[in-house]
């Protein structure tokens, strides 16, 4: 076992310990009901239940280890501003980065917020690109990164049209959201679902009838980023504005 191995189990329960103490996440066993078979992750985002209090994104960045620099995330969110002159805005909350926007109430048509992260895709160009297999889908439809087999080249970065990878400034490896893979194949719910206090976010199986994620499926017109693109995303969104890329 390598020393940042040892030192994730060491930490591991701490971390949780100081989550639950900070955020409010609560150990909930047994959180990702799915129906027996091998299942199929995904979240879904209600953008209409968001409030942009960036809560995921903390908690993602501490249950993760997430260097804290601005613009290294596994998830994060974007506030969209449409204006009455037809411009769309946009920027990521808490960096201070993205277009600057000077727009006055009256100027405004709508604004909203667009948590994103990884969508898991079905048909990851990142794995394909891959030149030694580090980057690979589990059986249960998550794509991971072995971190001790990748090589920091970083051609998953460039190929990923989502935006959802960074090269971690320590490790020189490959990071992305894994959807807290250590935690739901406990049975826990993803850092930032757990501690989103709107359930803007929801977790669960896509095969699993009493699964949150299948009810929200039922119940909303669902959308996925760049359906153009044939990588089915698992990460489903309702009530997403067409402004949305
Ligand atoms: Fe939106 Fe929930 Fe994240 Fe808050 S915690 S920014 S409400 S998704
Ligand atoms: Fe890979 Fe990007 Fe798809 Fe995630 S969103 S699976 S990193 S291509």
């Amino acid at each position: 076992m390598n020393r940042r191995r040892f030192l994730e189990r060491l930490l591991s329960p701490l971390v949780m310990a100081w989550s639950t103490f900070h955020f409010g996440l609560r150990p909930a066993r047994a959180a990702v009901p799915h129906n027996g078979s091998q299942p199929s992750y995904g979240m879904g985002i209600d953008v209409a239940k968001c409030i942009g209090c960036a809560r995921c994104m903390e908690a993602c960045k501490i249950e993760n280890d997430v260097p804290r620099e601005p613009y290294f995330f596994r998830t994060w969110v974007e506030r969209y501003v449409l204006r009455k002159d037809g411009e769309v805005v946009v920027d990521t909350i808490g960096t201070g980065g993205g277009q600057h926007d000077d727009a006055t109430e009256r100027d405004v048509l709508r604004s909203f917020f667009v948590p994103k992260l990884c969508n898991q895709c079905a048909h990851p160009p990142c794995v394909q690109v891959c030149p030694v297999g580090a980057t690979f889908k589990t059986p249960d439809g998550v794509v991971l990164v072995d971190a001790e087999r990748c090589i920091g080249c970083g051609y998953c970065i460039q190929a990923c049209p989502y935006g959802a990878r960074y090269l971690h400034p320590e490790t020189k490896t490959a990071d992305k959201c894994t959807f807290c893979y250590h935690r739901i194949s406990r049975g826990l719910l993803p850092a930032c679902v757990e501690v989103c206090p709107t359930q803007a976010r929801v977790f669960g199986d896509l095969r699993s009838p009493a699964s949150p994620l299948t009810r929200l499926t039922r119940m909303n017109k669902i959308h996925v980023l760049k359906p153009h693109l044939n990588t089915e995303p698992k990460v489903l969104y309702s009530n997403l504005d067409g402004e949305v890329r």
